[in-house]
């Protein structure tokens, strides 16, 4: 608790996807450095965090966030050489972000009496929560805040092809003074992450990635008295009516599906167009797309950067080429792809029908599947006939359309005439296959109380 220790197993590297530069070599944790990590937080646990009055919790969340502000540039950069985005996310979305979630549960850690749990809300014990590579810092921050806000100790694993911001937030920790074994970061696979969820001491799972791996970590914990949140895959729908502000539209749909490369849970990958606009719009946004700028993630002006690993570009590659046999028919920007790294050019596919494995399944990429409909009721039908459920978007000028569309989404998050929108006060989930719990808002709260 409280030092940068060597791993016990074997180590891995984590490289830049943009050039496959080696950036540094970690260590991958074994099941003796999990249990070292959990009995630490255990042990700040029932000493200290448990017992310490929330606002004195709540200095120790506030320090972080001003640290991560002050920090802010080093954290970017360092988060774009080794997950590939472009710079001008990092420093303009993800870091902000993440400062402004610790900043919001700092402020819930002294108030808890009101988060809607009953007058005297008690912590659930140790967390061990495991993370994608999509968004390493954030997913970090939606997971840590709440955890600490609400006295609960934490062991976090980050995604292996994205290691490097958490250990620098271990860092953080150590400037802001926190309590040894209050956060506890280990780095490795999904053999770690198995050894972390399966801990017997922790007392709540949180997960965000892939949906299979979110089923066998439910299968782990059936039967054991650990609380968990799930946040799993998305195919959401972005539904564009005839009457919506259409170059807005364009940007929301650019926005939904090219951000982060595409490499988002709730990415607008189904364009669900009216069919009287859909060849004024299709043009628009090839126009459009023809002007993001591939490159560089540390150029400032890059739109897209790097695919985060090679074996993510294999399954985007995989399924990009389904839907050429499928029928569906592709188009894609034009441009030089860079000889090193791992690269995918922004594509849209039409003619997409609902049975085309694009249009069931998550590519997480740069990967757009366009299909039209002439009804709002098609429109709802469709964007539901997925077994995801976690966001969607309405585009449209009339704002009881929006209300009643709305209303029939089976989606966590459904955002009108806007996209890809975050907020630390606003709940973030899904229905169905996209997981369950909510993360973010007073319900973020929830998953880490009794
Ligand atoms: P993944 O689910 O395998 O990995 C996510 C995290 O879980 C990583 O930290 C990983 O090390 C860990 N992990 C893997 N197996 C585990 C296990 N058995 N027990 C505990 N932890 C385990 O995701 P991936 O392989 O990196 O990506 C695969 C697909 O998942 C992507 O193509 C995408 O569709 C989806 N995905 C979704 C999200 C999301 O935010 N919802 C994020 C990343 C990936
Ligand atoms: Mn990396």
């Amino acid at each position: 608790g409280g030092e940068f220790v060597e791993g016990r197993g074997t180590s891995f590297k984590t490289i830049s996807p943009a050039t496959e530069e080696v950036l540094a070599e970690v260590a991958e944790a074994d099941a003796a450095d999990v249990d070292a990590a959990v009995k630490a937080a255990r042990r700040a646990y029932d000493k200290v965090w448990s017992r310490m009055p929330g606002r004195e919790r709540a200095k120790y969340l506030y320090r972080i966030a001003r640290i991560i502000q002050e920090r802010g540039r080093e954290l970017a950069v360092l988060e774009s050489l080794d997950n590939g985005k472009p710079i001008k996310e990092s420093r303009d979305v993800d870091v902000p972000t993440v400062a402004a979630h610790f900043f919001y549960y700092a402020g819930w850690a002294d108030k808890l009496e009101y988060a809607g749990r009953g007058a005297d809300p008690q912590p659930l014990g140790v967390a061990g929560q495991v993370i994608p590579w999509n968004f390493p810092l954030l997913m970090l921050a939606w997971k840590i805040a709440p955890a600490l806000a609400c006295g609960n100790t934490v062991v976090l694993k980050p995604a292996e092809t994205t290691p490097l911001t958490a250990l620098l937030f271990a860092e953080i920790c150590q400037q802001a003074d926190l309590p040894p074994g209050v956060v506890n970061i280990v780095t490795g696979a999904g053999a770690t992450g198995q050894a972390l969820v399966g801990h017997p001491d922790v007392d709540k799972v949180a997960f965000t990635g892939s949906t299979e791996v979110g089923k066998a970590i439910a299968r782990a914990v059936a039967g054991t008295s650990k609380k968990v949140t799930l946040e799993l895959g998305g195919k959401a729908a972005n539904i564009v009516f005839d009457d919506a502000p259409i170059d807005q539209a364009v940007e929301g749909i650019v926005d939904g599906i090219f951000f982060n490369q595409g490499h988002v849970c709730c990415a607008g990958s189904r364009l669900l167009v009216q069919e009287s606009i859909s060849e004024e719009l299709l043009d628009r946004l090839k126009r459009r797309m023809s002007t993001l700028r591939m490159g560089d993630p540390l150029d400032k002006n890059t739109d897209i950067g790097a695919i985060n690993s090679g074996e993510q570009l294999k399954r985007i590659r995989e399924l990009s080429d389904l839907g050429d046999a499928e029928g569906a028919e592709r188009w894609e920007v034009a441009c030089d792809l860079p000889t090193k790294g791992y690269w995918f050019p922004p594509t849209l596919f039409t003619g997409v029908s609902q049975a085309h494995r694009i249009a069931r399944e998550e590519i997480f990429g740069p990967v757009l599947s366009v299909l039209t409909f002439r009804t709002p009721a098609e429109a709802v039908e469709k964007a539901n006939n997925t077994p995801y459920g976690l966001s969607a978007g309405v585009w449209t000028d009339k704002g009881s359309r929006i209300l009643s569309v709305a209303h029939q989404l089976r989606a966590g998050v459904v955002w009108a005439n806007t996209f890809n929108k975050f907020d630390p006060t606003s709940p973030f989930g899904g229905f169905k296959e996209s997981g369950y719990g909510r993360e973010g808002g007073r319900h973020g709260l929830e998953a880490y109380l009794k």
